[in-house]
C-alpha cells in the first residue's frame, strides 16, 4: 500500500454549515452581494489553457428573478469542440505519466480553495439553479468531499494490488488511464456532480473535455479555474460549453474520444449509449459508457410505520430542491389502512412549505431552473389532475421567475403516466397499496431503480424490501434524498443508469483499466 496514503488522515465528510451563527449568516449574504456585483461578467472556452471568447454566447439566467442574467458563456463551435479534443488527446501522452500521488495532490489544493470559497459557491447556485441556503451548501460540501475521497482512493489505485504468487516469476497488477474522456454533467447538482465526475476522470490520469450543462455554465467555469489554480496543467482540463445536440453529439462521436462519463436525463443517456458504440473511422477502441440517468423513486409507508416521520421524510425528499434530484420522492406508496390518516397530515406539511427568492435565508423551496422545465412540469399537473385528484399545489406563483407550487395529486393508479415518467420538478403521486406486497410491487413497477425508501416498525418488512426493493440505492424510516461521499455510495439501475456507485469505492475504476505484467526470473 503507499505510503502516501498512509500519511493522510482517513476520509471523513465536510461538516455543513448550519447557518445557525451571525457570522455564517453575514457571510453568506456578503458572499451573495460579491456574486450579485459579478452578474453579466462574460466567461470564455478554456482549450489547452488558452482562453477564447466567441461571439456567440449561452446567457444564464437566475431562474428566480429570469431577467437577471448571473454570467454570459462563451458557446463553442464545431471546430473549437474538435481542437479541444486534440488538445486533450496530446496532453493526455504527459498527464498519463504523472503519478497518482501529484494527481491527488491537484484534488486536495481543489478541496482547500473550495473550502476558503464555500460561500461563494453556495451563492453562485442560489442564483444560478435557485438553490436555497441550506441545498447549496449541502452541495458544497459534497462537491469537497468527492475531491477529499477521490484524492485518497487514486492513492489506493495507484498503490500495489494483491495478486496470487507464482514461483520464478515477478507478477504486478497495475491500473492505468484510459484517454481523453468527454464529461458531461447535469445543471441539478452543477457543482458537487461536475467536480466529481471531472476530478475522477483527471485523478486517475485522463485528460477531459467538459460540456457543462447549458443551465449551469457559469458554476462551470469557476470549476475550471479553480482546477487550473490548484496546478491542474493546461490541456489536461478543456472547457466547450454549447448546445447538447451539437456539441454534446460531436465529442461523443470523436474517434479520439475514449470515455463518456455522462449524468443526466434517460433520454439523452440512451442517445449518448447509442452514439457512442458507433465506431468511428480511425477509431481503435471501444468507448465506455458510463450513464448515470433519471429516476422515479418511492417512499413506501407500511401501515405499522411512525406516520409523523414518514409524512416528514416524503415532504423533504419531494420538495427539496423543488423536487429536482434524480432521488427526489416523486411517488408515495401508503398502506390502505393509514392512507388516509398519511394524506391529511402530508396535505397540513406540505401547506407550510414557504415558496420563494432563494436568495433569502428562510426560503424552502425556489423556483424550477428553467422555462423549458416550467412548461414542462405545469403540462405533468394537467396530466395529473386526470390521472387523480389534486390534493393541494397546482399552480404557478407571479411570473418574476419559474416559481410554482408544491403539488400532491392522490389516488393515482400505479400505471399513471404521472406515476411512471419522470417530472422532475416539485410534484407528488400518492397511490393505496392493498398491503404491503401490493406496495412493493407498485415500488417496482417503473423502468427506473434508483432510490427508494421504507417506513416500518416491522423488522420482517425491512428483511423482505433489502432482497426484494430494486433500487441502487435503499434506504429504512428516513428520507430518500442526500446520499453522502463515502457513505452512502450512488447510482442506479435499470434505466437509471449504469450504477457506477459516485462516492465509492468502485468508482475510480470506471475511468481505469487494468495492466497485468508477468516478468519471468532468471
Ligand atoms: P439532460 O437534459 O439530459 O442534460 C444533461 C447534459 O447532457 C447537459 O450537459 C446537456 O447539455 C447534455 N446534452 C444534451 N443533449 C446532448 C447530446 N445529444 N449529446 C451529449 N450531451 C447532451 O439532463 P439535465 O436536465 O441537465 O439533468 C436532469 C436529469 O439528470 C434528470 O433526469 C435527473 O434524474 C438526472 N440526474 C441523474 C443523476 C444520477 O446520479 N443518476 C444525478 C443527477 C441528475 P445542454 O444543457 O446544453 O442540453
Ligand atoms: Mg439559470
Amino acid at each position: 500500500m503507499s505510503t502516501t496514503l498512509e500519511r493522510i488522515a482517513p476520509f471523513t465528510n465536510e461538516p455543513v454549515k448550519k447557518f445557525s451563527d451571525p457570522q455564517e449568516i453575514a457571510e453568506m449574504q456578503a458572499a451573495l452581494a460579491r456574486v450579485k456585483a459579478r452578474f453579466g461578467e462574460r466567461y470564455p472556452l478554456v482549450i489547452g489553457g488558452r482562453r477564447v471568447e466567441t461571439e456567440k454566447q449561452i446567457l444564464s439566467r437566475n431562474p428566480a428573478h429570469k431577467s437577471e442574467i448571473v454570467g454570459s458563456v462563451s458557446s463553442a463551435s464545431a471546430a473549437q469542440a474538435e481542437e479541444a479534443i486534440e488538445l486533450a488527446a496530446a496532453t493526455f501522452e504527459s498527464w498519463k505519466r504523472e503519478s497518482f500521488e501529484l494527481r491527488a495532490e491537484v484534488l486536495f489544493r481543489a478541496a482547500a480553495l473550495m473550502r476558503e470559497r464555500r460561500y461563494e459557491f453556495d451563492a453562485l447556485l442560489v442564483y444560478e439553479v435557485g438553490k436555497n441556503w441550506a441545498e447549496a451548501e449541502g452541495e458544497t460540501t459534497e462537491a469537497i468531499d468527492f475531491l477529499e475521497y477521490y484524492a485518497r482512493e487514486a492513492l489506493r489505485y495507484g498503490g500495489e494490488h494483491p495478486i496470487v504468487p507464482f514461483p520464478g516469476e515477478r507478477n504486478e497488477l497495475r491500473y492505468i488511464p484510459l484517454g481523453v474522456g468527454a464529461v458531461i454533467p447535469p445543471w441539478n447538482f452543477a457543482l458537487a456532480i461536475l467536480v466529481g465526475m471531472t476530478a475522477a476522470a483527471l485523478v486517475t490520469g485522463n485528460t477531459v473535455v467538459l460540456k457543462p450543462s447549458s443551465d449551469s455554465p457559469v458554476i462551470a467555469a469557476r470549476v475550471v479555474d479553480l482546477f487550473e489554480e490548484a496546478g491542474l496543467p493546461a490541456g489536461a482540463l478543456n472547457f466547450i460549453p454549447g448546445s447538447g445536440s451539437v456539441i454534446g453529439d460531436l465529442v461523443v462521436g470523436h474517434p479520439k474520444t475514449r470515455f463518456i462519463s455522462f449524468t443526466g436525463s434517460k433520454e439523452v443517456g440512451l442517445h449518448i449509449n447509442e452514439l457512442a458504440a458507433k465506431t468511428a473511422p480511425g477509431q481503435r477502441w471501444i468507448k465506455r459508457v458510463v450513464a448515470e440517468m433519471g429516476g422515479k423513486d418511492s417512499i413506501v409507508v407500511a401501515a405499522d410505520a411512525d406516520l409523523d416521520a414518514a409524512v416528514e421524510g416524503v415532504a423533504v425528499s419531494a420538495f427539496g430542491f423543488t423536487g429536482q434530484k434524480c432521488s427526489a420522492c416523486s411517488r408515495a406508496i401508503v398502506e390502505a389502512p393509514v392512507y388516509e390518516a398519511f394524506v391529511e397530515r402530508l396535505r397540513a406539511r406540505v401547506a407550510k412549505i414557504s415558496v420563494g427568492d432563494p436568495s433569502l435565508p428562510d426560503t424552502g423551496m425556489g423556483p424550477v431552473v428553467s422555462e423549458s422545465a416550467f412548461k414542462s412540469i405545469s403540462q405533468y399537473i394537467e396530466i395529473g389532475k386526470g390521472e387523480g385528484r389534486l390534493l393541494c399545489g397546482g399552480n404557478a406563483i407571479g411570473d418574476e421567475g419559474y416559481f410554482l407550487e408544491p403539488t400532491v395529486i392522490v389516488d393515482v393508479a400505479p400505471e399513471a403516466r404521472i406515476s411512471c415518467e419522470e417530472i422532475f420538478g416539485p410534484v407528488l403521486s400518492v397511490h393505496k397499496a392493498r398491503d404491503f406486497d401490493h406496495a412493493l410491487e407498485i415500488a417496482n413497477n417503473t423502468e427506473f431503480g434508483l432510490t427508494g425508501s421504507l417506513y416500518t416498525t416491522d423488522r420482517a418488512k425491512i428483511e423482505r424490501a433489502r432482497d426484494e426493493f430494486f433500487v441502487g440505492n435503499l434506504y429504512f424510516n428516513r428520507k430518500s434524498t442526500g446520499a453522502l461521499v463515502g457513505v452512502h455510495p450512488f447510482g442506479g439501475f435499470n434505466m437509471s443508469g449504469t450504477d457506477s456507485k459516485a462516492g465509492g469505492r468502485d468508482y475510480l475504476l470506471l475511468f481505469l483499466q487494468a495492466k497485468s505484467i508477468s516478468e519471468k526470473l532468471s
